[in-house]
């Protein structure tokens, strides 16, 4: 097992590693900014360094700063959380070139699924079912170009290779507005990733979003662990998720899932991953990987009992995966409500001096959270301050319990888009199941 782990990361999901590696034996590095010195998991971790102001450029993101500070600790590996540099191949590599471990997989495959074009060529090969497209990135030849866009047949999205957090996309409705629409997505991918390659798609109108954790140790074992549904978001951004994904057709789900396991072992994947498809009629589409481990993990873990986090530092040390593909079985139904520091109503950041809080708590109620009664959320980085996680033995005892968990939590002297949650979880189509990714700004009004 390793000896030492670097949490590379802040907040809920740095306390998470943090709890995990406890679990394992395995000593802990926590690293900070200037801003975060009062962070719950820097307070808990056998050592803290750190590595810079508050920006994250000269802190989360500085990766000569994170290497030295596994080297003056002598930490054997680095664990890089979700966001900040966790799918950058650049740094995967430099961390494995330093001789520490990289929680996560090869640089080469980082490379791969972070191109979205090679990721979808890769997914093609194993199997994997894609969006009807262009086959790889588009030419310079606008007949080519018109050409492919009426064999996939309107609406059609152009999108960039390099793209992702749901910038460098464009739908384009008719053929009239397809040739401006790819120059200005290319010059744009080209400002924004320093790459203007950009593909075609057909766009989807009313899919839902249901993704597919997976589970590999590099070692020729890989195992799926069912589906999670996270339709509702706001400009890209989950908002709430569920596992597993309702009222899908279930031969289509067990062919999903054989194809993204056969597709781990195809690519050689090593650590945990997650295959994002669109959903519609009964079909999936494979739009990217994340590479990382995902804030909604833990609806999985609900029902399935596997600890993702664990498996992620067995497999960095070595050891295959604890658990069997036949093992692995659904129970009951977790819902997620990302507790975000925000206006519920104009989404505008909150952060500023916790004067109380109190999480929920009884039978099938998690809460990850970094937050205590007198921590300040500094303004500097994302707004996300906890996570309540529910399980049940049925979709409407895990609501249930959601219902009741959003009551009894109380965070005080910031503003949280609670209310927002309330609001949800006791929505008509929601409690059905089942709504698309447009469902929530409708309803917004957005
Ligand atoms: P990013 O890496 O920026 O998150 P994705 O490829 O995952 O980009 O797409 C982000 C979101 O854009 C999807 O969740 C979906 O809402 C929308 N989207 C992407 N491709 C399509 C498509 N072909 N049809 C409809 N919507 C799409």
């Amino acid at each position: 097992m390793l000896d030492k782990v670097l949490i590379a990361n802040r907040g809920e999901i740095a306390l998470r590693i943090l709890r995990a590696c406890k679990e394992l034996g395995i000593k802990t590095v926590a690293v900070h900014s200037k801003a975060d010195r009062e962070l719950m998991h820097v307070r808990l971790a056998d050592e803290a360094v750190c590595i810079g102001p508050a920006p994250s450029a000269q802190s989360y993101l500085n990766i000569p700063a994170l290497i030295s500070a596994a080297e003056v600790t002598d930490s054997s590996a680095i664990h890089p959380g979700y966001g900040f540099l966790s799918e950058n191949a650049n740094f995967a590599e430099q961390v494995e070139r330093s001789g520490f471990v990289f929680i996560g997989p090869r640089a080469e495959t980082i490379r791969l699924m972070g191109d979205k074009v090679s990721a979808i060529e890769a997914m093609k090969k194993a199997g994997v079912p894609t969006v009807p497209g262009s086959d790889g990135p588009l030419g310079d030849d606008e007949g080519d170009n018109v050409t492919i866009a009426r064999r996939i047949g309107y609406p059609v999205i152009i999108k960039a290779a390099a793209g992702g957090g749901g910038r460098g996309m464009r739908v384009v409705h008719t053929e009239g507005h397809l040739l401006s629409a790819i120059n200005v997505t290319r010059t744009e991918a080209h400002a924004a990733f320093g790459d203007g390659t950009v593909y075609m798609e057909k766009f989807l109108e009313r899919p839902r979003h249901v993704e597919v954790q997976v589970l590999a140790d590099g070692k020729g074992n890989a195992i799926h662990l069912y589906d999670r549904d996270c339709s509702l978001q706001r400009r890209h951004q989950k908002v709430l998720e569920e596992a597993p994904a309702p009222g899908i057709d279930p031969e289509a789900r067990a062919r999903v899932l054989e194809a993204c396991r056969q597709a781990c072992i195809e690519i050689d994947y090593r650590g945990a991953g997650t295959f994002e498809f669109l959903y519609e009629d009964g079909q999936f589409f494979f739009i990217e990987m994340n590479t990382r481990v995902q804030v909604e993990h833990p609806v999985t873990e609900m029902v399935t009992g596997v600890d993702i986090v664990r498996e992620q530092l067995r497999i960095a040390s070595g050891l295959p995966l604890s658990i069997r593909q036949e093992d692995v079985k659904v129970n009951g139904h977790a819902f997620e409500c990302r507790i975000n520091a925000e206006d519920p109503r104009t989404f505008m950041p909150s952060p500023g001096k916790v004067t109380l809080y109190h999480p929920p708590g009884g039978l099938g109620v998690r809460m990850d959270s970094h937050l205590y009664t007198g921590y300040t959320v500094p303004p500097h980085y994302d707004s996300l301050i906890g996570k309540l996680i529910t399980w049940g033995d049925s979709r409407e005892i895990a609501l249930t319990r959601m219902r009741n968990g959003l009551d009894e939590l109380l965070v005080e002297g910031i503003k949280t888009n609670t209310d927002l949650h309330k609001d949800l979880v006791r929505d008509g189509h929601f409690q059905q199941g089942g709504v698309n990714i447009h469902y929530l700004e409708k309803k917004l009004g957005s």
